[in-house]
């Protein structure tokens, strides 16, 4: 098992040696084939197992630099988790040209403005942030093929799961789900069930 194995560009391949990841861990080895082939997803894993990588490698080798629209959104609960993914994007992706924008609550909405008038391939944010940018059009997920949840079971509580629901809304109908949560309950099965297209289940 390597990462050579994934057919990835020799760009991604790079960024990822560089990080020093000498090969898959178990969740990556079984999510990124699935997710390139561009099946939805929906594991269980904890954290320190790779499951950033395991979302942020497929999303980096599907994202077409040379096309300037968010392809990808990737909601998280907290501005400290949005960071540190951000951060994962940008050194996996370092050879490639793709830029990521993190986009969260407790912060000036005047600079997101600012920062999502450039070229914005990635969108990492929390979702209340996230759906007030789409509804007021300074977000354009119209071309957003590709939705990753982290933490899914802390963003769709029952407060909350509307916020992701709506979210949706603006993002076309065909497109790939990669969700991620530590447990299922029932507002997350809820959601998976109206929302995720036979997923490819991953428990570890
Ligand atoms: P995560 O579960 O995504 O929070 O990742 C936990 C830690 O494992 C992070 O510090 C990653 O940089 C590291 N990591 C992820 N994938 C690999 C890999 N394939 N080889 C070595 N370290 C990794």
């Amino acid at each position: 098992n390597s990462f050579e194995d994934f057919y990835l560009s020799r760009e991604l391949l790079m960024g990822i040696f560089e990080a020093g990841f000498e090969k898959p861990s178990p969740i990556q080895e079984e999510s990124i084939p699935v997710a390139l082939a561009g099946r939805d997803i929906l594991a269980r894993a904890k954290n320190g197992t790779g499951k950033t990588a395991s979302f942020i490698i497929p999303t980096l080798d599907k994202i077409k630099p040379k096309v300037d629209k968010i392809q990808a959104l990737i909601l998280l609960p907290t501005r400290e988790l949005a960071l540190q993914t951000s951060q994962v994007v940008k050194t996996l992706g370092k050879h490639l040209n793709i830029n990521c924008v993190v986009s969260t609550g407790g912060t000036s909405l005047r600079d997101d403005i600012v920062r999502l008038d450039d070229s914005v391939h990635i969108l990492v944010g929390t979702p209340g942030r996230v759906l007030d940018l789409a509804a007021r059009d300074i977000a354009d997920l119209s071309s957003c093929s590709i939705f990753v949840m982290d933490e899914a079971d802390k963003m769709l509580s029952q407060e909350f799961k509307n916020i992701a629901q709506q979210i949706l809304a603006f993002l076309p109908k065909k497109h790939q789900s990669l969700l991620f949560s530590a447990t299922f309950p029932l507002t997350i099965q809820e959601f998976i069930a109206k929302n995720l297209k036979n997923p490819y289940e991953i428990n570890l």
